[in-house]
């Protein structure tokens, strides 16, 4: 069982709450995030009922829910939310693109990426400055240098910056910086990192492990939620199969199966799904067919010099097939597609 507080709640009627578990021989254990205190109680259920916990002062919710997973699931919230990042939505009514470079190599590369995504129609703006790599030896990004060079193309273009976070001990600084923060396949349990991100007042795209099942993807972001941030996007960005004619198998399924499971909105990556450029407009069309909130895509003004995933970045005849599809799918499935204006 897990008691939400309102979000005025005083430290004393949360005390009030973990006082009356106590006293009913329970466990609770309390997570104070900005937005929003949780207290999540370990005893016997049944034994808590009795305890009318509703009614205490500064208690907003009292989840009790059979999932691993409650303040994720569906069963606790039925309508789906919609995550907010710095004024544009990723929601049910609504269709968001996302793009930009994989990596932050240079503030000339990077602003000519976002003049990209955003003649593409995107309105959020990814790149990476914190990259994690399979070699030790690939380009690791330019850490707070591409952060400062995110913050001047969002300066010059107006998009709002997503760029991912490898290590719990630079949340902070990325925060500093960005409108959203990732979390990458890699770290998808790094627990540290999610309970981190969990405790800061900005919105989290968590991508699924590489070879995660949707229900270990769906506890992942419960750990980001119980620290008190549900400002969460999910999103599907391929799964290691058999299959090795292209780099993963994008799990189109998830995207219906975890909207039916969870309240949170689903994206799909078709960059790093596929990992060839001839794929990602194919996989786009796919995911905004299935439903997906966003799409996510890698772009680059020279894929042939780019330090990171240039076979799978898009150029600008790629483009104006992706912008099309953009334009014309979702608001045949009953989407608004979000524009730069609103
Ligand atoms: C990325 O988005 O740049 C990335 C590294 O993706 P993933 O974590 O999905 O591999
Ligand atoms: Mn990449």
């Amino acid at each position: 069982m897990v008691v939400v507080m309102t979000s005025e709640a005083t430290a004393e009627e949360v005390e009030a709450v973990v006082r009356t578990v106590e006293a009913a021989g329970g466990d609770a254990f309390v997570s104070r995030g900005v937005h929003r205190t949780i207290v999540g109680l370990v005893g016997d259920v049944e034994r808590f009922e009795t305890l009318n916990l509703a009614a205490l002062p500064g208690v907003s919710d009292v989840v009790r829910i059979s999932s691993a997973y409650k303040l994720v699931s569906r069963e606790n919230h039925p309508e789906t939310s919609t995550v907010t990042v710095a004024g544009v939505p990723i929601g049910p009514d609504t269709f968001t693109l996302i793009a930009g470079p994989c990596a932050v190599e240079t503030e000339e590369q990077t602003i000519a990426a976002a003049e990209m995504a955003k003649a593409a129609g995107a309105v959020l703006l990814r790149g990476g400055a914190f990259k994690p790599r399979t070699s030790p030896y690939a380009f690791q990004g330019l850490g707070e240098a591409g952060l400062k060079i995110l913050a001047e193309a969002r300066e010059k273009t107006g998009l709002p910056v997503v760029t991912e976070v490898v290590d719990a001990a630079d949340v902070p600084l990325v925060a500093d910086y960005a409108d959203m923060l990732q979390i990458g396949t890699r770290n998808m349990q790094n627990f540290a990192l999610l309970q981190a991100v969990g405790s800061i007042g900005k919105p989290v795209m968590l991508k699924r492990g590489l070879n995660a099942t949707i229900e270990e993807w769906l506890m992942a972001a419960e750990y980001i939620a119980q620290r008190g941030n549900l400002d969460i996007v999910l999103c599907e960005r391929g799964i290691r199969t058999f299959e090795t004619a292209y780099r993963n198998t994008l799990d189109v399924s998830a995207v219906p199966v975890v909207h039916s499971l969870s309240h949170l909105p689903v994206m799909v990556d078709p960059s790093h799904a596929g990992g060839k450029r001839e794929l990602v407009v194919p996989l786009a069309r796919a995911a905004i067919a299935v439903g997906a909130d966003a799409i996510m895509v890698d772009l680059h003004p020279e894929p042939g010099a780019a330090l990171c995933d240039g076979p799978q970045a898009l150029v600008d005849v790629d483009l104006e097939a992706l912008t099309k599809a953009v334009r014309e799918m979702p608001p045949m499935l009953g989407r608004r597609v979000v524009t730069i204006e609103g």
